[in-house]
């Protein structure tokens, strides 16, 4: 092959491998290791054999996708992958991906992306309205929810300097505090570290028993903080936390936050988005009261990876935050296009958009609601099993999809070992959890393919393997 195009017999070619391919994934599913039986040497050659000189071909490529790649994959979208926050794709991800790449619109300023852009408005649109944020609220899509966060910090940061970008943090100010909990995730403290807050300026403030930040030890650090001559500036409460699925009080968070002028940042990254579930709605109410929100359509929308999303109250703030004009990427603006690169810290941009709209336009809203519903009501079931079985401790309250279970019996150096059984004999991948200084196993049913007789499998094992040790 001299060029770079296939031919129409290429092109055929590749399309069927492709549709064979998808199938036959699909059908192998639940026959297939959820963690790949490793083959060590495969993979040393994959790191180390050179780049041909000459192409394999398309068939070429596909054998060896067959015979390489996909034998040492995990099986992200078995039922019974119930470890992290990881959903499965949906349906129609991998033509929707495909044709991503076939279209190619780069969604950094709207001439090369006019219908991105359209596209990209309306899923933030979409996003934001969720959350009632209100008529002046925007956002773009991200990478994931680190990335969000990260981006909403750097938003809460100019917001509260207005000499941010010229004087960064070296402006002889006071330093600024953030404050988060306990159990937030880790890239509350990486975003906030990457962009030289120092993890010095990082308070995690205790949580309750249902871990839950504590808002009246909140009160007293922002105090203790402003008496010692330091500025508090921002706040990241969590909606889900990864571990056990609580929820921060964001309500009584966000007085404190309007009392003190503080920027109120939700991560919602795992939670936020089980507000399409009726009988999670309520529980969401108060997030309209957030300065920004953090999500995932790669977890609850079950997009494929990447798609995160940044959604801000007042979309001016991301815009004072992140644009910068330059000559060569200068278009005449148009009312219904934005120039995305000015929402965010990347130049060039992939058409996220178009995956989101594919999985919410084929399937409609209402099977994500069904979804959503079907992981808390599974979550809920393992809760009950675990809860009523004498050998197995239920940690957390399940209040969204996390399950942290304790085994009676079990020393804490033997959960490495029985999360790997529990996963090589094909029962389920569970997590690794700490909560409440106790170590534990976690589900987290985040898979629109697990079903009660997966959960009720696990739930058997988990009590078997409490009662019958060996
Ligand atoms: C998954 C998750 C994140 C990180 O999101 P990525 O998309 O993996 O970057 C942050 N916070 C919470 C609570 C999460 O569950």
């Amino acid at each position: 092959m001299n060029s770079l195009v296939l031919s129409p017999a290429e092109r055929a070619q590749a399309a069927d491998a492709l549709a064979r391919f998808v199938d036959s994934y699909e059908e192998s599913l639940p026959a297939r290791p959820i963690l790949p039986d490793l083959d060590r040497d495969t993979l040393a050659k994959l790191l180390a054999e050179p780049f041909p000189d000459e192409g394999i071909g398309v068939a070429g490529f596909f054998a060896d996708l067959r015979d390489r790649i996909v034998p040492n994959s995990t099986a992200i979208a078995h039922p019974r992958f119930l470890a992290y926050v990881q959903g499965p794709p949906n349906g129609i991800a991998p033509y929707a991906d495909a044709i991503t790449a076939v279209l190619n619109q780069n969604c950094n300023f709207w001439q090369l992306s006019p219908a991105a852009s359209v596209v990209e408005r309306s899923v933030v649109q979409w996003l934001a309205g969720l959350f009632t944020l209100g008529p002046a609220a925007g956002g773009i899509l991200t990478n994931g929810g680190s990335g969000a966060t990260k981006d909403a910090i750097t938003t809460a940061l100019a917001d509260r300097r207005p000499d941010f970008r010229e004087r960064g943090l070296q402006s002889g100010a006071p330093p600024l505090v953030l404050y988060t909990s306990e159990e937030a995730h880790r890239c509350v403290d990486k975003a906030a570290a990457t962009l030289g807050l120092g993890l010095d300026h990082i308070r995690h403030i205790p949580t309750d028993d249902a871990f839950r930040l504590r808002v009246d030890l909140l009160a007293d650090a922002i105090a203790a903080d402003r008496a010692a001559g330091l500025e508090p500036f921002c706040v990241v409460a969590t909606a889900g936390t990864v571990t056990s699925g609580s929820i921060d009080p964001i309500g009584p968070i966000a007085d404190l936050c309007a009392r003190e002028d503080l920027w109120l940042h939700v991560d919602g990254a795992y939670g936020a988005l089980f507000v399409l579930a009726d009988s999670a709605r309520e529980t969401f109410a108060s997030l309209s009261r957030a300065d920004s929100i953090a999500l995932d359509p790669h977890k609850m929308l079950f997009t494929p990876l990447e798609a995160g999303a940044l959604v801000v109250k007042d979309v001016a703030k991301l815009r004072a935050a992140f644009a910068f004009s330059s000559s060569y990427l200068t278009v005449a603006e148009d009312e219904l296009m934005l120039d995305f690169m000015d929402y965010g810290p990347q130049l060039s941009r992939s058409f996220k958009a178009l995956k989101v709209r594919a999985a919410l336009r084929t399937f409609g809203v209402d099977t994500f609601r069904a979804a959503a519903e079907r992981c808390l009501r599974l979550a809920a079931r393992l809760g009950e099993r675990v809860a009523a079985e004498p050998g197995l401790t239920l940690l957390n309250p399940v209040s969204l999809t996390a399950v942290c279970v304790r085994l009676d019996g079990r020393r804490d150096e033997e959960y490495p070992e029985l999360l790997a059984r529990l996963a090589g004999e094909g029962t389920a991948l569970l997590g690794p959890a700490r909560l409440g200084g106790q170590t534990a196993i976690r589900a987290c049913i985040a898979n629109y393919r697990t079903t009660e007789a997966d959960i009720d499998l696990v739930a058997d094992r988990l009590a078997a393997l409490a009662k019958h040790p060996r």
